[in-house]
C-alpha cells in the first residue's frame, strides 16, 4: 500500500531554502519493511519487462536503484553530479531555479540497445530526470521506464520527460 509509505514521509518546511517543502524519506529508509515495500513497488512498475540496466540518479536515487537492480539480477549504473565520476563521461546541463547544474554518466556504462529502467526518489520540476534521459538517449539506450517513489504533480515535471513515467506516491 503506497499509503503506508506516504504516511511515513516527513514534510520539512523551508529546506534547503525558504518556500520549499522538502519531502524527507528518512523514516522510510530507517524501517526495513517500508524500505522493502518501496523497492517492491518500484519493481512492480516494470513487471513483465526485460531490463538490462537500472540507472539511478545522484544521490537518493541510488538508494532505490541499487536494490532494484539486485532484485532483477542486472547491473546498476549511477548518473552523478558533475566531477564525481572517474572515467570518461558525457554530461548534460539543465537549469535550476537559480543557476545551472550538470549530470554525467560514464561513456561505457550503457551498451546501445540496452533496456534501461531509470530511477530517482522524487520528481519535482523534471529538470534532473530530463537531463538523465538525454544522457541515456545519447548512449542509444532503450529507455523502458522512468520510475519515481514520489511525484509533486503540480510542478508537471513529467511533461519534460520523453519516456513512460510512473510514480508511486503523489502530492
Ligand atoms: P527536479 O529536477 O526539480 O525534478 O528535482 C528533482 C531532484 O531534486 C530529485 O533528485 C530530488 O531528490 C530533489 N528534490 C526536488 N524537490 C524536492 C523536495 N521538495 N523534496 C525532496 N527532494 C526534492
Amino acid at each position: 500500500m503506497p499509503d503506508k509509505l506516504k504516511t511515513a514521509i516527513r514534510d520539512i518546511q523551508d529546506f534547503p531554502k525558504e518556500g520549499i517543502i522538502f519531502k524527507d524519506i528518512s523514516p522510510i529508509l530507517s524501517d526495513p519493511e517500508l524500505l522493502q515495500h518501496s523497492i517492491d513497488l518500484l519493481l512492480k512498475t516494470i513487471e513483465g519487462e526485460k531490463i538490462d540496466k537500472v540507472v539511478g540518479i545522484d544521490a537518493r536515487g541510488f538508494i532505490f536503484a541499487a536494490p532494484v537492480a539486485l532484485s532483477l539480477k542486472v547491473g546498476f549504473v549511477p548518473v552523478r553530479k558533475q566531477g564525481k565520476l572517474p572515467w570518461k563521461t558525457i554530461g548534460e546541463s539543465y537549469t535550476l531555479e537559480y543557476g545551472e547544474s550538470t549530470v554525467e554518466i560514464h561513456q561505457d556504462a550503457i551498451q546501445p540497445g540496452d533496456k534501461v529502467l531509470l530511477i530517482d526518489d522524487l520528481l519535482a520540476t523534471g529538470g534532473t530526470a530530463a537531463a538523465a534521459v538525454k544522457l541515456l538517449n545519447r548512449l542509444d539506450a532503450d529507455l523502458v521506464r522512468v520510475s519515481f517513489l514520489i511525484e509533486l504533480d503540480d510542478l508537471k515535471g513529467r511533461d519534460k520527460i520523453d519516456a513512460p513515467v510512473t510514480s508511486i506516491i503523489h502530492y
